[in-house]
């Protein structure tokens, strides 16, 4: 019966409509055909191969702030200054290269999502991005070797040379992109129009970039792209909201009827700090004026350095026995330290991803079966070191984190979101009676695990610098501390310090006050060192 009733009314609408593309549009749907080629002629995406945009620009830290929920945006790491970026959408191919003092920041990271501390710094002021198709690469200072960048990186990376107006256009016209408009009536951004009275009619239209992203753009009523929106995935907040925004003014007219936007931010995570959609709403994570603007000179290939066509990013797990029954969790930017008590298994930290965890627990499973992991220790917020936070959750583990955090992980992270990008352990397998059970441990200044042999004491470190809500971990017996951020020793590429920063002087303090008598510290940067080690810097140092 239904089945009538619904040709029926299908039936009718066509002929009430009388025109053919209206036959497949939903209600509230537009044909994206003539809204795609007016903003096309509008910005001349026909005549533009490829462009260099140049300027002055900062960069966010995503994932690296001081304060939890308390803080409206993401850090800002040093300015890049002589930032020229090149996007050559035939040949797939972007470059980014600017300025930037060296010694603060990864070497690795440019500007937004992929900042990951225990890895090497840069050493260079001349900083150059490059992706082509899936390579992609960075070299610190000129005459450098190119070192590979990760597959996520790699991916986020191409993924930004298709969300700008000539990008979008361009993809909107490749097969595949199956473009869908829709519209409604917007306000202006507060933050950038002021309190704007008369609503504006916009159009919206989606496509798909790169055959998985879902990418939105907010085309005006002077057929202007102001906006283009879409998600990626992060370990940490799952589906991420990710745009670029583009203003009326910021179009410069070029040669052969070309307009390009020379102003430009973009926001990684919610831009709406008011609405409690998110504890942890840092938002812009890159923008700069990038008014010297050079079109079609595309005469400087990219070619993909062998060392990168041939880079493989396995995931190494290496272990070393500290003591009897604590284990370092090597191999990586960042370690993990197993310790063994009579009833179960207390891992600190769950940093970088869950392919990562994945791979720690699985060999702590092998070191020490049958026993389970009934705790994970995470020592601070900084997205690096809580990529884990899920999967332990998956395994069943209750967290231990200071208090301050507790808001931020509840809502933002150990949630049942949908996770569509990149789903991992909770999206796909959620323990939904988990919330009946005993997730957290929240503490304020001190808290202790005792079971058999076995005491474990985590303590708050009052924050000097670097973040709040700072745990470290200490095993009496052993002697042993387990610490991230505040002292990183040595690694491969990483110098050891040799000045003491604020964050050594914390530990250190925090150590003497809590008179911890420290014989090793274990850093989740680096290797383990002798106190000694550690405090002959401050004879030295200072
Ligand atoms: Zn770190
Ligand atoms: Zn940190």
């Amino acid at each position: 019966m239904s089945v009538f009733r619904l040709s029926g009314f299908v039936v009718a609408a066509t002929l009430m409509s009388g025109s053919a593309s209206a036959q497949e549009l939903s209600p509230g749907y537009l044909d994206p055909g003539p809204v795609l080629q007016a903003a096309a002629d509008a910005i001349g995406v026909t005549n533009l191969r490829c462009v260099a945009i140049s300027g002055s620009a900062y960069a966010g830290m995503v994932g690296q702030q001081r304060l939890n929920g308390y803080e409206v945006d993401w850090p800002r790491g040093e300015p890049l200054t002589n930032y020229t970026r090149t996007m050559n959408w035939d040949a797939g191919t972007m470059v980014e290269e600017f300025d930037r003092e060296p010694g603060q920041n990864p070497a690795s990271w440019k500007h937004g999502l992929g900042w990951r501390g225990g890895t090497p710094l840069q050493r260079n002021i001349r900083q150059r991005f490059v992706v082509n198709g899936e390579y992609a690469w960075y070299v610190d200072g000129p005459g450098s070797e190119p070192v590979p960048a990760p597959p996520e990186d790699a991916d986020r990376w191409q993924l930004d040379m298709w969300l700008n107006p000539h990008g979008f256009l361009k993809a909107a016209m490749m097969p595949g992109a199956n473009p869908k408009a829709t519209w409604r009536w917007e306000l202006g951004e507060m933050g950038r129009d002021g309190a704007t009275t008369v609503p504006e009619k916009v159009t919206i239209v989606s496509i798909t970039v790169l055959g998985k992203y879902r990418v939105d753009a907010t085309i005006n009523s002077e057929n202007l792209l102001q906006r283009i929106h879409t998600w990626v995935p992060d370990p940490v907040l799952g589906d991420m909201n990710y745009e670029h925004e583009f203003t009326n003014a910021s179009y410069v007219d070029l040669s052969d009827g070309v307009r390009f936007p020379a102003g430009w931010h973009q926001h990684e995570g919610w831009d709406d700090n008011f609405q409690a959609q998110s504890v942890n709403a840092g938002h812009n994570a890159f923008g700069g004026t990038l008014a010297d603007i050079r079109i079609n000179d595309c005469n400087d290939p990219v070619t993909v350095p062998e060392v990168v066509r041939r880079a493989e990013f396995p995931v190494v797990v290496t272990t070393r026995e500290l003591a009897d029954g604590v284990w370092l969790l090597g191999g990586s930017s960042h370690n993990s330290v197993a310790v063994e008590f009579d009833d179960y298994i207390t891992v600190v930290e769950a940093p970088v991803d869950e392919r990562r965890n994945l791979a720690v627990i699985d060999e702590i499973t092998r070191l020490l079966p049958n026993k389970p992991i009934r705790f994970l220790v995470n020592t601070h917020q900084h997205h690096d070191h809580i990529g884990g936070l899920r999967t332990y959750m998956h395994i069943g583990a209750t967290i231990i984190t200071h208090w301050k955090n507790y808001d931020f992980y509840t809502r933002d992270v150990l949630n049942y979101s949908p996770r569509t990008l990149d789903p991992d352990m909770v999206s796909l397998w959620p323990p939904t009676e988990l919330a009946e059970g005993y997730q957290y441990e929240t503490v304020r200044e001190n808290y202790s695990l005792n079971n058999g042999e076995r005491s474990m004491h985590m303590s708050y470190v009052h924050p000097l610098t670097h973040v709040e809500g700072m745990l470290i971990a200490y095993l009496p017996t052993e002697r042993i501390l387990i610490e991230a951020d505040l002292f990183d020793s040595s690694s491969a590429g990483v110098p050891v310090p040799t000045r003491v920063t604020p964050a050594n002087r914390s530990l250190f303090n925090h150590v003497r006050r809590l008179s911890l008598n420290v014989q090793t510290i274990v850093p989740i940067h680096g290797a383990p060192v002798t106190w000694s080690d550690f405090a002959r810097l401050f004879e030295s140092g200072r």
